[in-house]
């Protein structure tokens, strides 16, 4: 495993094309309009698993020790799908460890592509005890979901693709959790072009990296319900990478509302036509409430999955009112 520079995502760049995608980019008229700069959506949602992590979990699956007897992770989902997706390729046992958390439809996925499931517990802290347990007696090799070489090098490909595309992006805005996307992107983005700046979005409700960069030390954060589902599970105590290059490469981290998430994903619907998870509107909801100061121009704001319950996906489009949990989230027609 190398350090998550700009030479290890070329590395992964010229591996992970074999069996992840490379995503359009696409402008947003309507939010060109709203902001005033002009805007592009990266679409990570149309990667063959529904997100962005197939690309560093191929690159993390294709960089195994090759005396494994395979690969354990624990995920809020979209990683373990991409593991699984990886492992059933060639031909790899995969353990996905999840919380009671991780929507069912994220299970069923990782299920029908053939990897064994274990849902543990109310947290990740839950489900990466039997990670650690499964490494430890089943010889079976972890894979972080964020905090891991491969997979910030397999996630910075992201960044490869928007520069090569658009040499003259200025802004980059990509949803934040354990930072494994927004780190990747980051070293990629800031070694190509040192001047772009960019920013990542997470949840009020348990935003455990935003934290941590604040206090300089990994924060714990309580695991609530949210729409952006995705987002959830805090940093570990024990982290030895995202942390610190969130810290130094990230320019601003910002937060959104449930009922702000709520927005976005009707306005993804609404105006561009798009089905995406919670999590990977929040980076719109940002733009449209204008919580960017003195926005440069063009800006691209990564897509990072369209994994949603349909039933709990067309509630929201319909603007019915939404359980998470013990509260409930008023729901609103979207009018523009
Ligand atoms: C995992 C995930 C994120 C956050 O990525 P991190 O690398 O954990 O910061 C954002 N959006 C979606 C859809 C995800 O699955």
């Amino acid at each position: 495993m190398s350090n998550p520079d700009l030479n290890a995502i070329r590395a992964a760049a010229k591996s992970i094309y074999a069996i992840a995608q490379p995503t359009p980019l696409v402008p947003s008229p309507h939010l060109s309009r709203k902001t005033g700069v002009e805007v592009l959506l990266k679409l990570e949602c149309m990667q063959p698993t529904g997100a962005f992590k197939l690309r560093g979990a191929v690159n993390a699956v294709l960089n195994l020790p090759t005396a494994t007897r395979g690969v354990t992770c624990c995920s809020s989902g979209n990683h373990g799908r991409g593991i699984a997706f990886a492992a059933q390729k060639y031909g790899l046992r995969a353990v996905i460890c999840m919380s009671e958390l991780v929507p069912k439809i994220k299970v069923s996925a990782i299920r029908d592509l053939g990897a064994e499931v274990r849902i543990i517990g109310h947290s990740q802290d839950d489900a990466q005890a039997e990670v650690e347990r499964l490494v430890a007696t089943e010889g079976l090799t972890e894979v972080s979901p964020f905090d891991h070489a491969d997979v910030i090098a397999g996630q910075g490909t992201i960044a490869l693709e928007l520069l090569t595309a658009r040499p003259d992006l200025a802004t980059l805005i990509v949803p934040l959790s354990g930072g494994g996307l927004a780190a990747g992107v980051a070293v990629g983005a800031k070694a190509l072009k040192p001047d772009i700046r960019v920013i990542g979005v997470t949840m009020e409700n348990g935003a455990a990296m935003h934290a941590s960069i604040r206090a300089g030390h990994p924060v714990d954060v309580v695991e609530v319900d949210s729409l952006a589902d995705s987002l959830g599970g805090g940093i570990m105590a024990d982290n030895r990478l995202t942390l610190d290059l969130c810290s130094r490469l990230l320019d601003d981290t910002l937060l959104v509302s449930e009922a702000q998430i709520y927005a976005a994903m009707q306005r993804l619907y609404h105006e561009d036509r798009l089905i995406a998870e919670g999590a990977a509107a929040a980076g719109i909801a940002v733009l449209v409430n204008g919580q960017i100061r003195n926005i440069a121009g063009p800006v691209a704001v990564v897509i990072s999955g369209r994994n949603v319950d349909m039933t709990r996906f067309t509630d929201i489009i319909n603007g019915q009112d939404i359980q998470l949990g013990q509260t409930r989230l008023k729901g609103q027609p979207y009018t523009g």
